[in-house]
């Protein structure tokens, strides 16, 4: 018999955890080396370098790059998150199907979810029956 709060409690931490990633994400930032301004990202040089005016587009670290993909992968684990919980309440149009084949898809979803909370499962409420 399936576990009906034990799977509302996974997407519970799921989200948590992609609430945690996005604020990573959103706050990462240049290098800045405190000690040496010439170890510093282009765009994080407060000496003299700063009179240059380097600016964002000058850094070559790719920070831009990585915070972009690191948003998108939050973006794509909350869509997958959604589905499942859009199709436990029965709120899945796009899925044209029986309800027993929509019971087969959601089984896989939340196989793809203990997957996905697996990443995080060194954190301290991470569930062992949750084990993929
Ligand atoms: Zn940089």
């Amino acid at each position: 018999m399936r576990d009906v709060s034990s799977d509302e409690e996974l997407a519970a931490f799921l989200d948590a955890r992609l609430d945690e990633a996005q604020r990573d994400a959103e706050a990462m930032e240049h290098d800045r080396d405190w000690d040496d301004d010439y170890r510093s990202c282009l765009a994080a040089r407060i000496g003299t370098m700063a009179d240059k005016g380097y600016a964002e587009a000058d850094c070559n670290c790719g920070l831009a790059e990585r915070k972009a993909r690191a948003l998108r992968e939050v973006e794509a684990k909350r869509a997958i998150l959604s589905r499942y919980e859009r199709g436990t309440a029965g709120d899945l149009p796009e899925w044209k199907a029986g309800r027993e084949l929509i019971e087969a898809g959601l089984a896989i979803l939340l196989a793809v979810l203990r997957d996905l909370a697996a990443i995080d499962r060194d954190h301290p409420d991470y569930r062992p029956e949750w084990k993929p």
